[in-house]
């Protein structure tokens, strides 16, 4: 398919201060709509609105699907992609799940590097911040019928975006959900289905009503199992190893978590992937075998838990601070996203040239 690129007449002033998460777009952004079968019309246009009929399918249904990946710049103006290619096959295989139909994944991340490149002025070099990328693919067709759409838009737009915390990552508070569930096994929980996400909103108001920045979530059949924190996956060190719940079908597969596994591994860090009983966290926090507990995602790469909330009762995790994995994991994976630290993995690609 050939990339058909439209330059924007009316450049954008780019934003000054404090860039938060996801208030601000660049001038262009990626299209391409599904009709008779296809994925056609690719292209680099100007930013804009979508003018979509009352009836489409994605305002009624949710048949919508969404990924996150950032580009990083370093002072010396050079750009990265971190594993790229894995957020696209991850949206293919939430595609799969929810019957939208699977995209080109060489062509997409070659129209991504393309993206990327013509909006590089809008990547922020400061440390801690990135270009967040989020491609997205929802159903258009105009109908109310309950049934896989036949018209689809994929569409990727960019961010520039702050560092999480400016000082470094903070420890944050967690509250233990035991009323809501975020997924069950056989559900979508384990892919990035967009409604997945207004399914999480109640709890996650609820923790912060009471004082807490996230949910921890428990498995949806016993809650006794933690799964996730908040859009994070979530690694426990107990006794000196890292342990991180398995996936089973309702934690999503996270390409940080799995960095970080790698990442441990090669550092000689003992990795358990098992169930992890909120018993056993409680437990070893109070004991002391429970030193760190920090969550991983695109977004805040690594963020180190101080508190956790369980059964009206605030448990205080390494003292309330960062702990010595929690900050070798952020050290090692942020450095290898900028630059900072060779990257022996090759998960990184560089973009430009400089
Ligand atoms: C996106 C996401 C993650 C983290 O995945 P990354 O690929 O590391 O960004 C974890 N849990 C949920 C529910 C998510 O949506």
């Amino acid at each position: 398919m050939e990339l058909k690129i439209i330059e924007s007449a009316n450049k954008k002033a780019k934003p000054s201060g404090a860039l938060g998460f996801g208030k601000y777009f660049t001038d262009h952004m990626f299209v391409m709509e599904y009709s008779d079968g296809k994925w056609h019309d690719a292209r680099i246009q100007p930013y804009a609105p979508f003018s979509l009929d009352p009836s489409t399918a994605v305002f009624h249904y949710a048949q919508a699907i969404f990924e996150g990946t950032k580009a990083y710049k370093n002072k010396a103006g050079e750009v990265r992609l971190f594993r790229p290619r894995d957020n696209f096959l991850r949206l293919n295989d939430s595609g799969d799940r929810i019957c939208i139909p699977p995209v080109d994944v060489d062509f997409v991340l070659d129209s991504l590097r393309k993206l990327v490149l013509m909006e590089k002025e809008w990547i922020p070099s400061d440390e801690g911040t990135a270009l967040y990328i989020r491609p997205s693919i929802i159903a258009t067709d105009n109908t109310l019928g309950v049934h896989a759409a036949r018209n689809y838009i994929f569409f990727i737009i960019l961010s520039p975006v702050g560092a999480y915390d400016a000082h470094g990552p903070e420890p944050v508070g967690l509250y233990v959900e035991q009323e809501y569930v975020r997924a069950s096994k056989g559900g979508t929980g384990h892919h990035k289905v967009a409604g997945n996400y207004a399914a999480s909103l109640k709890a996650g108001e609820k923790a912060v009503k009471m004082g807490y920045d996230q949910v921890m979530w428990l498995d949806a059949k016993e809650h006794k199992y933690v799964e996730e924190v908040g859009s994070m996956n979530i690694f426990f060190v107990i006794d000196g190893k890292a342990v991180t719940p398995m996936l089973g079908g309702s934690i999503l597969p996270g390409v940080t978590r799995r960095s970080v596994i790698e990442f441990f591994k090669s550092e000689g860090i003992p990795v358990e992937e098992r169930l992890v009983p909120i018993k056993e966290v409680i437990d070893g926090i109070v004991s002391g075998k429970c030193t760190e507990i920090f969550g991983t995602g695109t977004a805040a790469v690594i963020s180190p838990v101080g508190k956790v909330c369980y059964g009206g009762k605030d448990y205080v995790v390494g003292g309330g601070k960062m702990g010595k994995l929690s900050k070798l994991a952020y050290d090692g994976i942020t450095g290898i996203q900028t630059g900072r630290v060779p990257d022996r993995f090759g998960w990184v690609e560089k973009i430009s040239e400089e």
